[in-house]
């Protein structure tokens, strides 16, 4: 038994997120013909329909995906919300609207919607591609409990959800998750340059430097140790990981990457 058990889910724009979130309900359990997909896209229609979703040409009716749906997904580019979703706005009365749009405020969208205020505001990552997602959720003052508990299910589909309760503070989720798996590539890249100079193949490399980063993850994870007691661990005295370690400290790099971070919140920040 699931709080989406027999709830009607649509998704408005059905590009990468939300197939990645489609691809994650489906997975747990939600029936393929209780989702609907509106997408101006054909063959993207033509593909969500071959896995058994209703689809939708927003087109010919946008307010068809909405009318008889609990929860509406809001998927399209910040840039083109305006434009879409005036095409249904009038049709709003019980929908749970849950947006993934960067960088649009619940404010900002209520207003696009008229004044219709049930929104639930999401940032996923790409990791929700292969349902190993880090969204964070903000609710107006209007959403119910269980309202929170459907919008957490749909997004918890794809991996871990984590609500916050101010809406400033989803710029900071944009800066350690939301924009993060760049910084986690950039990383893996960076190793495998350094490997790479070391003498080994770049294949070898990659397959080392990738295993390491997910290791280490599943590691701080299941662990009860801090990362900095994990890392503490592994570092004897005058050993090789000492010499790794303070060549980072002193090139200050916890500092730059605090700093990478407050770039990315203060460009989130002007963005919205
Ligand atoms: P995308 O371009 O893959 O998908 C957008 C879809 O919207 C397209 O399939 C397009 O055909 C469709 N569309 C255009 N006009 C439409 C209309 N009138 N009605 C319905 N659909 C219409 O983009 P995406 O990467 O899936 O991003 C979608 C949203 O998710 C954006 O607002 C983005 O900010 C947000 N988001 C994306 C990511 C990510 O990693 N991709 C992460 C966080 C948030």
């Amino acid at each position: 038994m699931s709080v989406l058990d027999d709830k009607k889910i649509s998704f408005i724009g059905a590009g990468n997120m939300a197939q990645a979130l489609i691809s994650g309900l489906v997975a747990c359990g939600v029936k393929p013909s209780n989702i609907t997909a509106a997408d101006p896209n054909a063959d993207v229609r033509e593909q969500l329909s071959a896995k058994g979703l209703q689809t939708v040409d927003p087109t010919a009716d946008a307010t068809k995906a909405v009318v008889d749906a609990d929860v509406v997904v809001l998927a399209v580019k910040p840039q083109v919300m305006k434009a879409v979703v005036s095409g249904f706005k009038d049709v709003l009365d019980k929908q749970l609207i849950v947006s993934v749009a960067a960088g649009l405020s619940t404010d900002i969208i209520a207003d696009m919607l008229g004044g219709y205020q049930t929104i639930v505001r999401a940032m996923p990552n790409t990791p929700s591609m292969i349902q190993m997602g880090a969204t964070g959720l903000y609710a107006t003052d209007d959403i119910s409990s269980e309202q929170k508990d459907l919008a957490e299910a749909v997004m918890a589909a794809s991996g871990l959800v984590m609500w916050v309760n101010d809406e400033e503070h989803m710029h900071a989720v944009t800066a350690v998750s939301g924009s993060a798996p760049a910084y986690m590539f950039y990383f893996i890249e960076s190793m495998v340059d350094g490997a790479v100079a070391l003498g080994l193949d770049k294949q070898q490399a990659s397959a080392l430097a990738m295993q390491t980063m997910l290791g280490a993850a599943t590691m701080s994870l299941q662990s009860d140790d801090s990362p900095a007691e994990l890392r503490r661990k592994v570092t004897s005295p005058n050993g090789t990981t000492q010499a790794a370690i303070e060549s980072m400290q002193a090139n200050d790099i916890g500092r730059q990457i605090a700093e990478a971070m407050t770039a990315c919140y203060q460009r989130s920040q002007a963005l919205s």
